[in-house]
């Protein structure tokens, strides 16, 4: 074939027409052509990372996603059902092409009350183990305004960036569990006599994090200065989960709820109302009484509550989950060839233990430890193949321990 009538095999034009001309085994293609197909990748790649998240989502849907919970966290129904709505519809947003119809769908930051130790965190650490998604873990109470000695709430994006290994794509999709929100409840009503630094102040500069907008993040972390590097997050599609005990808002609940009125529950309508459960009637106005300004009530618009750890629970926290803290046991146990049997006397002793000291499922673990760490001490290197541990031998361990500190703290 003479040089002239070389063509591209993609759109036919003429070798003269183009301003190069590749050729192939059996194909040439011009410069237009690449550039066209360039488009096409990345276009196409673009849409795999989409859909990347997407198939992530396709597969588990809200009933999967509470699935993936329960192997994780016992009971905690309602929040775990909540959540699963929540983070499902969240990913959904994320994926929405830009809007056609104007319809924008908002944010589902969530925001859980219960008391400590009832898996909140627990709870966060999960959903975001599930997405494969950075989680960053921040304490309300640290956060200042800017200005104030302590962290500025530009600082939860540094810990997201850095649990992202600094990957903004990723930390832009992450999840920032806030603990302690209750601690940043304004103190009075009345707002302005003083400054409330480690209150309103904090809401306030949280407000926009949670909204979603661009921040200069120091990703160092650290006070703003004015010759470091900031790096710009935004956090539109970061998933925001905020956690607190609101220690004594049953109170606002109970009042809201008219309880208190003498011989006027006689009176009442059929609604049976739980009182030793009153968390489950929580609504956002308790969440205002207790302190917290409504613009950032409005920015959490997922409310939901951890029911307190009953006996029952505690002992299937000890057994059930994927990773229960005795399958823990067996597993450092077994690495040394030792068979490790708990019998179920012993495991409701540690139950009651740990609802005796009010150690909650926290409890659960240091206990288990005082009454392991002989054995894991002892037995390795041993002929010993195999570890019975009874009531009698709890208690004997416990006993020990548990006396030396009552002492200790008396
Ligand atoms: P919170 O954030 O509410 O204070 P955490 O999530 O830190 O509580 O819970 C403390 C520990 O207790 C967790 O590490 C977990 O092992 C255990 N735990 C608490 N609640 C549950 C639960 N419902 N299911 C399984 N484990 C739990």
């Amino acid at each position: 074939m003479a040089k002239e009538e070389l063509e591209c095999s993609f759109c036919g034009r003429k070798k003269p027409e183009t301003s190069l001309l590749i050729a192939g085994l059996d194909a040439h293609i011009c410069d237009r052509c690449i550039e066209q197909a360039h488009g096409i990748v990345l276009e196409e790649s673009k849409q795999s990372d989409n859909s990347e998240l997407s198939a992530e989502l396709m597969l588990r849907k809200p009933l999967q996603i509470k699935e993936f919970l329960d192997e994780y966290i016992i009971g905690q129904d309602m929040t775990k059902k909540v959540m699963s709505v929540a983070v499902y519809n969240h990913y959904k947003r994320l994926l929405q092409s830009p809007s056609k119809d104007d319809i924008e769908i908002q944010k589902s930051n969530i925001i859980m009350v219960g008391q400590t130790g009832t898996g909140k965190t627990l709870m966060a650490k999960t959903i975001a183990k599930m997405l494969n998604v950075p989680l960053a873990i921040v304490d309300a109470t640290v956060l200042t305004e800017a200005g104030y000695v302590g962290e500025d709430v530009e600082s939860i994006l540094t810990r997201l960036l850095q649990a992202a290994d600094y990957s903004l794509e990723k930390a832009e999709k992450g999840i920032v569990f806030i603990d302690e929100i209750d601690k940043i409840a304004r103190k009075s009503d009345n707002p302005s006599i003083t400054r409330d630094v480690s209150g309103e102040g904090v809401q306030q500069a949280l407000l926009k994090l949670l909204e979603g907008t661009t921040v200069n993040v120091p990703p160092k972390g650290g006070r703003k200065h004015p010759d470091q590097k900031f790096i710009e997050v935004n956090t539109e599609n970061i998933l925001f989960i905020a956690g607190g005990a609101f220690d004594g808002i049953e109170r606002n609940i109970s009042k809201r709820l008219n309880m208190q009125a003498v011989g006027y529950s006689a009176s009442k309508s059929d609604d049976v109302i739980d009182r030793n459960h009153l968390l489950q009637y929580i609504i956002p106005k308790d969440l205002k009484d207790f302190g917290l300004i409504p613009e950032i009530i409005g920015r959490l618009p997922v409310l939901t509550y951890m029911d307190p750890l009953d006996a029952k629970t505690l002992r299937a926290i000890l057994t059930e989950p994927k990773n229960a803290i005795i399958k823990q046991y067996e597993k450092l146990f077994e690495m040394d060839d030792i068979k490790f049997h708990i019998t179920d006397g012993a495991l409701d002793f540690i139950v009651e233990k740990a609802i005796e000291y009010k150690l909650g499922a926290r409890g659960l673990r240091s206990l288990c430890e005082e009454v392991l760490t002989d054995a894991m001490f002892e037995l390795p290197g041993t002929d010993e193949k195999e570890l019975k541990v009874t009531k009698v031998y709890a208690e004997n361990k416990l006993n020990k321990t548990t006396i030396k500190k009552l002492k200790a703290v008396s």
